[in-house]
């Protein structure tokens, strides 16, 4: 029996509980570094969910198109290469 977890925020279609799914999320993150155990650290301040996508329409947006699409809105930004 399949149990609907959420919709598709794109097609519309039903997520059910066991389908993968994509979100897009907006993260405020902090990072430190443990010298005493020679590791760093991400501590997640907050986590906002912004869009939730089924499988065939999340795989239309890797992490690089996404990057792209948001580097491309007008404003005083400046694009940082990893
Ligand atoms: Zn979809």
């Amino acid at each position: 029996m399949n149990i609907k977890y959420t919709t598709c925020m794109r097609c519309g279609k039903d997520i059910y509980y066991g389908n993968a799914y994509v979100t897009i999320t907006r993260n405020i993150e902090q990072a430190n570094y443990e010298l005493t155990k020679n590791r760093e650290e991400i501590t997640v301040i907050d986590s906002s969910e912004i869009i939730t996508f089924c499988g065939v329409c999340g795989n239309l947006f890797d992490a690089d198109t996404i990057g792209n699409i948001i580097n491309a809105i007008p404003g005083n930004n400046r694009v940082i290469e990893n």
